[in-house]
């Protein structure tokens, strides 16, 4: 692949037809944030086309059948809760959700194409703690699990998962639990919702080795945070030889975050960006929004990490 290839964004506007309640912090704003600290970080769009067959398949490797026909049918009769009392549904919900897992799926394609090193997917819904057959934490479908599902069906692996979002990714640990051709890090904090990701928690049978929590207090600032980053990069490397990278880029451990508890700035997300842009050497990547509920922290830091990504790509 080409070290010079662009940085992509894979976006498509179905994302904003999921539109929870007015004040629920999961809202369609976030994806013009997100695409306008993408633009001003020089990544440019590739086109995602939605087949719903495709996109389904591909679901059903992560899920119950029965969540996506339930995720249709209540939408139809939306607004309504699904699932969990913070999951609130709009007639666009199955949608947007279809849309989140589709640009997902176009960021393998555009990778393995070898049309770009480096994705970056605006997805809403977010996904990482989506359960094999249940919605939860604003979570529907675990776009980043289906990804990695989808690169392993194409013979590509082991897969490296980094979850830097400020929440444990559960229904990322919990799918791949007991596998070791994916590793799963998550760099958290801790105790704090969903209540899961003690540093005890490390994979089972043949997957043991192959999960790696760092629970973090509140507080974290950008030396902690970006430490422990760095120390589970390392674990990673000297587990398993990734052929593909991907990432819950989760903004909520902005100190301007209004959920998150932790102090990390946009320089600490510019590092982190050029840790895994070191880390992955010439391997693809691929990097899936999660959260960050601050418009104006969102925006600044989707540039701040893809920046720091791009430096290491051009070097
Ligand atoms: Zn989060």
């Amino acid at each position: 692949m080409r070290a010079t290839a662009p940085l992509l964004v894979a976006a498509h506007e179905d994302c904003w037809e999921h539109r929870p309640f007015p004040g629920h912090p999961e809202r369609p704003e976030r994806l013009r944030a997100a695409l306008e600290g993408a633009a001003s970080a020089g990544a440019t769009d590739v086109a995602v086309e939605i087949d719903e067959h495709a996109v389904l398949t591909a679901v059903e490797r992560v899920h119950d059948g029965g969540l996506a026909r339930r995720l249709r049918e209540a939408c139809a009769a939306a607004p309504a809760i699904f699932d969990c009392p913070d999951n609130p549904i709009s007639k666009g919900t199955y949608r947007a959700a279809i849309a989140a897992v589709a640009c997902s799926l176009t960021a393998v394609d555009a990778v393995l194409g070898e049309k770009a090193m480096g994705v970056f997917v605006p997805a809403r819904p977010p996904g990482h703690h989506a359960l094999r057959d249940r919605a939860m934490g604003f979570c529907f479908f675990n776009n980043v699990a289906i990804a990695a599902e989808e690169l392993l069906a194409r013979s590509v692996g082991p897969v490296a998962i980094v979850d830097f979002d400020v929440h444990h990714g559960n229904g990322t640990q919990a799918h791949f639990w007991e596998r070791d051709d994916v590793f799963y890090l998550s760099v958290h904090h801790y105790p704090f919702y969903p209540g899961g990701g003690g540093a005890d928690e490390t994979g089972g049978g043949r997957g043991r080795g192959f999960t790696r929590n760092l629970p973090l207090a509140a507080g974290a600032d950008d030396a902690i945070f970006t430490g422990a980053v760095a120390a589970g990069l390392q674990e990673i490397l000297k587990t398993t030889v990734p052929r593909a990278w991907l990432v819950s880029a989760g903004f909520d451990a902005h100190r301007e975050d209004p959920l998150g508890g932790m102090a990390v700035s946009d320089e600490g997300f510019a590092a982190i960006g050029t840790m895994l842009g070191q880390a992955r050497g010439k391997s693809p990547l691929i990097a899936v929004l999660e959260g960050g509920y601050s418009l104006e922290a969102l925006r600044r830091s989707v540039r701040a990490f893809l920046v720091g990504l791009a430096e290491t790509a051009a070097s």
